[in-house]
């Protein structure tokens, strides 16, 4: 059996997992519209390549990656095109994107679809491939799955597939494991012969002990088409919040810490979600882009349950399936822990979307007014990170930025633990939410205003070595001309010069009569 680590701190608050895992995923139907922002992903937006009245196939690109960073989007159904304009979209800012609105014919007519043996093609390509296959990280970032591959000449020995899931109320990757273990554990060795690394380790939470021995059964059942000198085995780890995000989660089953300010890969180690490994499994294997996935809708509902949804579905629909109950005060897009409230409920589920949370004074109370800080540590004790929030709290309430950073505020992943032990009830998170974003956007300003001095710099620089120029040019040209005099004169003969003196003379005798005449008039 393989020795497990411990990380720093965690919390165990109730995992509410059982109300959504009683039925297996149920198909959302067809919606009568579908919003599909062209911004799902970490990066640059993707952009449109259709325009309002187009036909569509299910599957047919709509918006094409734009920048290094940045990843396909395609049509989630066949239809009509009938808008591309900006929309509200699920994001804590509450500020709208650019979306294509895609009305379904109901037909789900499939573009051609190009299955490929990934053993026939480089990791390069097959990076392409899952670019235009707009293949995203599905645990919540969305960070292009191709960029993640490209690791340059790191040597990757571990490929950890993430199946902790452990944010209350999110069972989606849950039941994944347990009803497609199988497409995942391929898409995990087609990451490994990407990476070209030794082994596949998948982490899952021992609270899923149905979704461990599917993936168990999988790899047996998988394992003829498994490389068979390198290792795939899954790795049950104690149930603690936050034991999924990925540091904690490397740091669990390797015993290997990922230094501040430093990636995985520095480490030899890559991590990815297990429904990201489905969607390569289905890009490469299938031809599929990524136009679906399994959602949770749960909490004050009158049936949770999980969703296979189109990107795109308005979550009033979704919230619709599982019927919200009446005394429903709102909801929250992804965990109690890491989500955030949706401006609204007529947005778009899109590809990072795993949960929706209908809430209720009953479940979620309103947190009591925040208290003075009493520095009682448990804060301390509770971070995965190793951080002194407490600390953190004070530098970013007085707005001590620098200070904050020097205090490795970037390090923290804003997994709320030392918020949900605060005595004070004070929004930790919230605090360090805000102190990042405000320095993030004086880094930007400060940037912008580098480059404009730098601009203004080369453009001062420019006029001086123009004026120069034109100096120098002038000077050549009289030296040229003073030149050409002297050779004029030179080239007279004896009398010629005589006679040419005689005319400046008696010029200089006609301009100082003229003179003294002028002189005279004015006495
Ligand atoms: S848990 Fe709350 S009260 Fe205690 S030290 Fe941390 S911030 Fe202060
Ligand atoms: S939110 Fe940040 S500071 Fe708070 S416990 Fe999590 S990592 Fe630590």
């Amino acid at each position: 059996m393989r020795k497990l680590h411990h990380f720093h701190g965690g919390v165990h608050p109730p995992s509410n997992k059982a109300q959504s895992t009683l039925s297996a995923i149920a198909h959302a139907p067809l919606p009568s519209r579908l919003v599909v922002p062209l911004h799902q992903h970490a990066g640059e937006a993707a952009k449109p390549v259709v325009q309002a009245g187009d036909h569509v196939l299910k599957g047919q690109l709509i918006g094409m990656p734009d920048g290094f960073v940045s990843s396909a989007v395609h049509a989630p159904t066949s239809g009509i095109i009938s808008a591309i304009d900006m929309q509200l979209i699920a994001h804590p800012s509450g500020l709208p994107n650019l979306c294509a609105t895609l009305i379904p014919d109901g037909r789900e007519e499939w573009v051609a679809r190009k299955p490929v043996d990934y053993r026939e093609h480089s990791s390069a390509e097959l990076q392409h491939l899952l670019r235009m296959a707009g293949a995203v990280g599905l645990g919540g970032a969305g960070f292009p799955s191709d960029i993640k591959l490209r690791i340059g000449k790191q040597k990757i020995a571990t490929l950890i597939l993430n199946g902790a899931e452990c944010e209350p109320y999110i069972s989606c990757d849950d039941m994944l494991m347990r009803e497609r273990a199988g497409e995942i554990v391929q898409g995990a060795e087609i990451l490994r012969y990407m990476l070209d690394a030794d082994e596949v380790l998948i982490g899952v939470e021992d609270n899923k002990p149905e979704a461990i021995a599917a993936l168990q059964q999988a790899i047996t059942a998988s394992e003829p088409a498994l490389q068979q000198n390198k290792r795939h085995e899954v790795v049950a780890i104690p149930t603690i919040y936050p034991g999924g995000g990925a540091k904690q989660l490397i740091r669990v089953i390797t015993g290997l810490e990922v230094p501040s300010g430093k990636l995985p890969t520095d480490i030899g180690v890559q991590c990815f979600n297990v429904a990201t490994a489905y969607t390569v499994y289905r890009a490469l294997a299938h031809g599929e882009p990524l136009l679906s996935r399994v959602i949770t809708i749960t909490g004050n509902v009158r049936k949770a349950q999980n969703y296979e949804a189109l990107i795109g579905t308005p979550i009033t629909e979704l919230v619709a399936l599982a019927g919200a109950l009446p005394d429903t005060s709102g909801y929250i897009m992804g965990g109690p822990m890491m989500g955030f409230p949706l401006p609204a409920l007529d947005v778009p589920m899109v590809k990072a979307t795993n949960c929706i949370i209908s809430t209720s004074e009953k479940l979620f109370p309103s947190p009591p007014p925040a208290m003075p800080c009493i520095r009682c540590t448990r804060c301390v004790e509770a971070c995965p990170a190793d951080l002194q929030p407490q600390d953190l709290y004070w530098f970013a309430q007085s707005k001590e930025f620098g200070r904050a950073q020097k205090f490795s505020l970037f390090d923290c992943i804003e997994c709320g633990a030392c918020s949900y032990v605060c005595p004070s009830h004070i929004p930790l998170v919230q605090f360090f939410r805000f102190a990042k974003s405000e320095i993030r956007a004086r880094e930007h300003d400060k940037q912008l205003a580098d480059q404009a001095r730098v601009r203004h710099e080369f453009h001062e620089q420019r006029i001086e070595r123009e004026k120069r120029e034109k100096a120098e040019k002038l000077t050549a040209r009289e030296k040229s001309a003073q030149t050409a005099k002297l050779a004029g004169t030179q080239s007279l003969t004896p009398q010629q010069q005589a006679a040419q003196a005689e005319l400046e003379a008696g010029r200089a005798h006609i301009i100082e009569l003229a003179k003294s005449e002028v002189e005279q008039v004015k006495e």
